[in-house]
């Protein structure tokens, strides 16, 4: 049977979908912080085939008449989804590889956790985020003297943030352009599309990119329009997250309305074109 990689983050992966389940368990979960740390512990054969049924990977594949390969692990990155694909990519009847973008923070700063050179082996893969708190939180002391050296500077004052700043602007688009690099050697595979991120904070990022852009799936909202900004098509729900609908929990992932335009905006994309 033919099939579709999807690539993404806690949101392809659909946390917090099993909190719709009509069972005494998960209505009384809903009046409690539920985020995948609470639910993590809980999970049941039920939640996790409920889960894997309402997310719109499966949604989208059972109506195109295809299978959906979805990491087995919640959350992503860039930097994952280079892994999970390249570990993929010589499964037969790949149809197509579709990439939900998620946060450049969360990105290897040299894009694979496989590089070898010697920033990435001595500080153990760190990301973005994991560079903002050591400079923040003095939480890896080396590490941060790395970058304050790195940027030419003695201490973490105004011009160390203006440099950081640049670099990482710089740093974004380069990994961006990495990734991009290796999603064409793919596409001798198959075809790579992608759903923009639902950070609508990020910017001068892969999203905003030429290449990213003419391959990025139009979301369909209610009334039959698409938009290629999730923060536009996410503006024309009233309810977007499971937090809107449960305050308790905490949980900012999609409803399981929101995983159903996610599929039918991914089937009216890809039914002429695989
Ligand atoms: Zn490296």
């Amino acid at each position: 049977m033919d099939k579709i990689v999807f690539a993404g983050d806690s949101f392809t992966w659909g946390e917090g979908l099993e909190l719709f389940i009509e069972n005494d368990k998960w209505i009384s979960q809903r009046k409690k912080h539920s985020e995948w740390d609470e639910l993590s512990v809980i999970q049941d054969d039920e939640s996790v085939e409920f889960r894997e049924s309402h997310r719109f990977p499966r949604l989208a594949a059972k109506e195109l008449g295809m299978v959906e390969i979805v990491h087995k692990n919640n959350g992503g990155s860039l930097s994952s989804y280079w892994k999970f694909m390249d570990d993929r990519k010589n499964i037969p009847d790949v149809k197509a590889f579709v990439i939900q973008l998620s946060q450049a923070n969360r990105d290897a700063i040299h894009l694979t956790w496989e590089c070898k050179c010697d920033v990435c082996t001595k500080f153990d893969w760190a990301n973005i985020d994991d560079l903002f708190s050591a400079i923040k939180n003095n939480s890896r002391k080396p590490l941060r003297d790395y970058i304050v050296s790195v940027m030419g500077c003695d201490s973490v004052g105004n011009e160390f943030y203006r440099r950081f700043f640049l670099w990482l602007s710089w740093q974004k688009r380069f990994i961006s352009n990495l990734f991009i690099e290796y999603c064409k050697m793919l596409e001798e595979r198959a075809p790579v599309y992608f759903i923009d991120t639902w950070d609508v904070e990020e910017k001068n990022w892969i999203n905003t990119t030429p290449y990213v852009r003419e391959r990025m799936i139009p979301l369909v909202d209610r009334k039959g329009n698409y938009h290629t900004s999730w923060g536009n098509w996410e503006k024309t729900f009233d309810v977007k997250w499971i937090a809107e609908m449960f305050p308790e929990t905490k949980n900012f992932h999609p409803t399981p309305e929101l995983h159903r335009y996610l599929a039918k905006s991914v089937v009216d994309f890809l039914t002429d074109k695989i």
